[in-house]
């Protein structure tokens, strides 16, 4: 379970700059190539904004889906996991959405 750790580095900007003021929601992306589970990235930002400014935010995930383009045809398809290999069979394929891990918003106040 990576949640616990990457949910603790999004608490910590967020709780950074919040500078303070009560945090009302944050909105991440998270790309489902990186394999976060929402459900226990929920249960642990509520671990972890515990006794902090951010405690009772509600959390927004936006999970994009993961696509991919191939050099060897020069196709976008779409990645449902990370197997990185293109219909065409190549696996000369550059992956191009889906691993976003980032926060998109927050409200404060
Ligand atoms: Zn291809």
């Amino acid at each position: 379970m990576h949640e616990l750790s990457i949910t603790q580095s999004i608490v910590d900007a967020v709780c950074e700059r919040a500078d303070g003021r009560p945090v009302r929601t944050v909105r991440i992306r998270v790309g489902i190539l990186t394999a976060v589970v929402p459900d226990s990235m929920r249960f642990c930002f509520d671990l972890t904004t515990a006794g902090t400014v951010a405690e009772g935010a509600q959390l927004e995930i936006d999970q994009p889906p993961g696509t991919a383009h191939c050099r060897a045809c020069e196709k976008d398809f779409a990645l449902p996991d990370l197997v990185l290999l293109c219909p065409c069979g190549s696996a000369d394929v550059a992956i191009t959405s889906g691993q976003e891990l980032q926060i998109v918003s927050m409200r404060v106040g």
